[in-house]
C-alpha cells in the first residue's frame, strides 16, 4: 500500500446499504462531501443488469422492484466469507437474487447480462460500487483520483478486509489504508470538539446503518485517537427494521386479503420500498400511511402503522443492541459514567427508540448529533487519506490507534485455543509466548494459527498452519517460543523458535483460502474494463439515439407549420417525409446495432439534406 503522493485525499465510506465519498481541500481547511449525480451526498450500494446495460448507484435502486432478479446489493454481507458459512443461509433466504457457491465454497452471484448469465464475486460488485464513487470524485476534482482510504466495520476479520483491498483493486483504486468506520467517525467528530479537549476524552461511537451495527469506545488525548474496545453485528440494521415491517403487512395482507404475497418478489420488493419509506417518516411522525397500488393480484395495499407498532416489531433488535454496547464497554473495562460523550453514526440512529434506549442507558446523557451521520465515515475517511499523504499543509495532526478485532492465537493440547494477541489489543503489536512440547520424543510441531472468542481451537476460524520441525527427540514439555506480529494494516506475520537449538520457522499469514489470486484479479479488472467500456458505449448510442429522435420531431414540426406547407416544393416534402420514415425505422430497430455509429452518421446525412431546405425559410 503506496503512500498517497498526489492530488487529491479521498476517503471512501463502502456501506452495505449506502456509501459516500469525501476530499480533504487543503486550501479550504475543510473536508468535502461530494453529492453524485443525482444530486444525493450518499448513493446506494446497488449494482443491477439488464439487457442492454449496467447500472450503480440510484439508477440500479430505483429500478430493483422491476429487476429484482438482476439488482445486487448486500455485497458487504458476502464478502470475505464462504458460502456455507451459516449467515449467508440465512441472508440468501432474503435475496432476490441468487447465490451459488464455486469449487472453492466461495458464494458467487448469479445475474443476467445483456441476455447471458454472469458469475460475479462479491468484491466485483464492490469494485464496481467503488468504481462509481471514483467517478463522483473525478467528476467534482476534474481529475484522476487513484488513492483513497476505504473505510470497514471494526469486527471484520484478515480476509474480509483482504478481500475488500482486492475489491478497490479492480476497481482501479490504491488503498492506502483500511480504517474501521467508527474509527473514522471519531475522526470526523474529534476534529469538531478538538479546540475545547481537555485531557482524556472518553467517546463511545454508536454506529447503527443499514446492514450492520457497530461501536466502539475511543479515548482521545492529545491528538491521539485510540480505538479501547469494538464490538458489533455483522447482521443488524436498519434492513432488518425494514425486513421486520414487510412480514408485518404480509401477514396483514394474509389476514384481510386471504392472499400469500411472500413469494412474489416483484411485490416484496415494492412493499420493502414502501416501509423503508415508512421507516423514516416515523423517525419523525408517530403514524404515517404504507400504500402500494396494485401490489399483488390487483390488489392494493392501503394501511397505516404507528411509531409504537414500529417499535413493538423491532423492540427485540433495538434490546440486541444495547446487549452490544454493554459487552463493548465491559470489554473496555469502563463504567459508563466514565464516557464523556455519545456520538450517533449511521442512518438507523436517527431512530427515536434507538435514541431513547441508548440514552437510558447512559443515564440520561445527552447524545451527540453534531456531525451527520450519513456522512461521518468517509469525512474522517477522508482526513486519514490526508494525514497518509504528502504535501497537505493543514490537515490535522493526529495519530491514529487501532486494535484487534478478533483474538488471535494457536490450538494446544485438546483442541483448546490458547490466545497470544487478545482482542482489542492495540496495532501494531508483537507478543511472544513460550510453549512446551505435548509428549516425548517429538522433533516437530505443527502449529495451527486461528482468530476467534470459541474456547475450542477449532471452533474458530484458521488463518493458517505451518510446522516447525528438525531439532532433537526431547521430552516432554520441550520449549518453544511463539512469535505474532501484526503490522500497522492489520497484517499478521507468525513466528516460532525451538529455545534450545535455536531452530526456527515463519509464516506470513496470508489467509489465502477464498481469497483472489493475482491472476483472478488480472482478469476481474480486465472485465471492469470491459463493463466500462460498454456502459460507455451503450451512452454513446442512448445519446445518437436521443438525438436522431430530436431532430426527427424538429424536422415534423418543421413540415407541420402551415406557411411552410404552402411553400415547401412537393419533391422536398417527399424527400424530408421519407428521410423521417426511415430514421424511425432505424429507432425502432435499435437492437440490430450495437453502437451509435449507426445513429450518429444516420443524424449527419439528415442534417445535410435538411438544413438546406429549412435554410432557405431563414
Ligand atoms: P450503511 O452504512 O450500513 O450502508 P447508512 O449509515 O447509510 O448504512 O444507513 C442506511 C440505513 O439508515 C437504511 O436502512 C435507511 O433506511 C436508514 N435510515 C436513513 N434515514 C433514516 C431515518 N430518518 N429513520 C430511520 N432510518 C433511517
Ligand atoms: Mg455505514
Amino acid at each position: 500500500m503506496a503512500k498517497g503522493d498526489h492530488g487529491f485525499s479521498i476517503g471512501i465510506d463502502l456501506g452495505t446499504t449506502y456509501s459516500c465519498v469525501a476530499v480533504w481541500l487543503d486550501q479550504q481547511n475543510r473536508v468535502e462531501i461530494i453529492h453524485n449525480d443525482q444530486g444525493n451526498r450518499t448513493t446506494p450500494s446497488f449494482v443491477a443488469f439488464t439487457d442492454d446495460q449496467r447500472l450503480i448507484g440510484d439508477a440500479a435502486k430505483n429500478q430493483a422492484a422491476a429487476n429484482p432478479n438482476n439488482t445486487v446489493f448486500d455485497a458487504k454481507r458476502l464478502i470475505g466469507r464462504k458460502y456455507s458459512d451459516p449467515i449467508i443461509q440465512i441472508d440468501k433466504m432474503m435475496w432476490p437474487f441468487n447465490v451459488v457457491a464455486d469449487i472453492n465454497d466461495k458464494p458467487m452471484i448469479i445475474i443476467k447480462y445483456k441476455g447471458q448469465e454472469k458469475l460475479l464475486s462479491a468484491e466485483e460488485i464492490s469494485s464496481m460500487i467503488l468504481m462509481k464513487m471514483k467517478e463522483i470524485a473525478e467528476a467534482y476534482l476534474e481529475a484522476q483520483v487513484k488513492d483513497v482510504v476505504v473505510t470497514v466495520p471494526a469486527y471484520f476479520n484478515d480476509s474480509q478486509r483482504k478481500a475488500t483491498i482486492d475489491a478497490a483493486l479492480i476497481a482501479g483504486l490504491n488503498v492506502m489504508r483500511i480504517i474501521n468506520e467508527p474509527t473514522a467517525a471519531a475522526i470526523a467528530y474529534g476534529i469538531d470538539k478538538r479546540t475545547n479537549c481537555v485531557g482524556e476524552r472518553n467517546i463511545f461511537v454508536f454506529d447503527l446503518g443499514g446492514g450492520t451495527f457497530d461501536v466502539s469506545l475511543l479515548t482521545i488525548k492529545d491528538k491521539v485517537f485510540q480505538v479501547k474496545a469494538s464490538a458489533g453485528n455483522t447482521h443488524l440494521g436498519g434492513e432488518d427494521f425494514d425486513n421486520r415491517m414487510v412480514n408485518y403487512f404480509v401477514e396483514e395482507i394474509k389476514r384481510k386479503n386471504k392472499v400469500d404475497i411472500s413469494g412474489n418478489l416483484r411485490a416484496l420488493r415494492r412493499l420493502r420500498t414502501a416501509c423503508e419509506r415508512a421507516k423514516r417518516t416515523l423517525s419523525f411522525a408517530v403514524s404515517t400511511c404504507v400504500e402500494v397500488d396494485a401490489l399483488f393480484q390487483g390488489i392494493d395495499l392501503c394501511s397505516s402503522i404507528t411509531r409504537a407498532k414500529f417499535e413493538e416489531i423491532n423492540m427485540e433488535l433495538f434490546v440486541e443492541c444495547m446487549e452490544t454496547v454493554d459487552r463493548c464497554l465491559s470489554d473496555a473495562k469502563m463504567e459508563k459514567s466514565s464516557v464523556h460523550d455519545v456520538v450517533l453514526v449511521g442512518g438507523s440512529s436517527r431512530i427515536p427508540k434507538v435514541q431513547q434506549l441508548l440514552q437510558d442507558y447512559f443515564n440520561g446523557k445527552d447524545l451527540c448529533k453534531s456531525i451527520n451521520p450519513d456522512e461521518a465515515v468517509a469525512y474522517g475517511a477522508a482526513v486519514q487519506a490526508a494525514l497518509l499523504s504528502e504535501g497537505f499543509k493543514n490537515v490535522p495532526d493526529l495519530v491514529l490507534l487501532d486494535v484487534t478485532p478478533l483474538s488471535l492465537g494457536i490450538a494446544v493440547k485438546g483442541d483448546l485455543m490458547s490466545v497470544v494477541i487478545p482482542r482489542n489489543t492495540p496495532i501494531p503489536v508483537q507478543k511472544k509466548q513460550i510453549y512446551g512440547t505435548f509428549k516425548d520424543d517429538l522433533t516437530s510441531v505443527q502449529i495451527n494459527v486461528y482468530e476467534g472468542e470459541r474456547t475450542k481451537a477449532s471452533d474458530n476460524n484458521l488463518l493458517g498452519f505451518f510446522s516447525l520441525s528438525g531439532f532433537p527427540p526431547a521430552p516432554k514439555y520441550h520449549p518453544f517460543d511463539i512469535c505474532f506480529d501484526i503490522d500497522v494494516n492489520g497484517i499478521l506475520s507468525v513466528s516460532a523458535v525451538e529455545t534450545v537449538t535455536c531452530y526456527k520457522n515463519e509464516i506470513t499469514i496470508i489467509n489465502d483460502q477464498g481469497r483472489l489470486s493475482a491472476e483472478e484479479i488480472k482478469r476481474m479488472i480486465q472485465e471492469a474494463e470491459t463493463f466500462q467500456a460498454e456502459d460507455k458505449k451503450f451512452h454513446r448510442k442512448a445519446n445518437a439515439m436521443n438525438a436522431l429522435d430530436a431532430y426527427v420531431y424538429k424536422m415534423k414540426s418543421f413540415l407541420k407549420q402551415e406557411d411552410i406547407k404552402l411553400k415547401l416544393l412537393s419533391q422536398e416534402r417527399e424527400e424530408i417525409s421519407s428521410a423521417i420514415t426511415k430514421a424511425m425505422n432505424l429507432l425502432d430497430g435499435k437492437n440490430l446495432h450495437d453502437d451509435g455509429d449507426v445513429f450518429e452518421d444516420y443524424l449527419k446525412e439528415l442534417a445535410n439534406l435538411f438544413e438546406p431546405i429549412m435554410g432557405k425559410f431563414g
